[in-house]
């Protein structure tokens, strides 16, 4: 039964879920590129990069940095499923957003203008909180 689970997330993040795949696969190839060993994650590819931050997903594959808690790839598996979901429409109703809101809040902080401690959870809008849901629940 496990294997059908698989193949059918290949299968349709490879179809429905091509934008965040082909991402996928141009990321991975440069990382493979430079030197970066892929892992895996039940059944996603992902790669460690870097340290001082979190991660993200691009169809099938993810990446987070280098010392990654179990949370973080739950959630960026997390986002795997919402793509075999929302297919064509993850880039604009979850990717970019969650990108901008990332790096929104990393310069806020940054900038002195807010403390991290005064920034709602990060998982308090929607798409963060989902994609949490779903990797707790189906890669715990
Ligand atoms: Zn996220």
């Amino acid at each position: 039964m496990k294997i059908f689970k698989v193949i059918l997330f290949w299968i349709v993040s490879c179809t429905w879920g091509i934008l965040m795949a082909l991402f996928g696969v141009l990321v991975s190839l440069s990382l493979l590129l430079s030197g970066h060993k892929p892992k895996i994650f039940h059944y996603l590819v992902y790669f460690e990069v870097g340290e001082n931050w979190g991660g993200f997903e691009a169809g099938p594959f993810f990446v987070t940095n280098k010392v990654a808690e179990l949370t973080i790839k739950q959630h960026e598996a997390g986002h795997g499923l919402q793509n075999i979901m929302l297919g064509p429409f993850m880039p604009f109703l979850i990717c970019i957003p969650s990108a901008i809101r990332y790096w929104y809040r990393k310069i806020i902080v940054k900038t002195g203008r807010k403390k991290a401690s005064d920034l709602p959870p990060y998982d308090g809008i929607w798409f963060e909180g989902w994609a949490t849901q779903l990797g707790k629940k189906h890669f715990g």
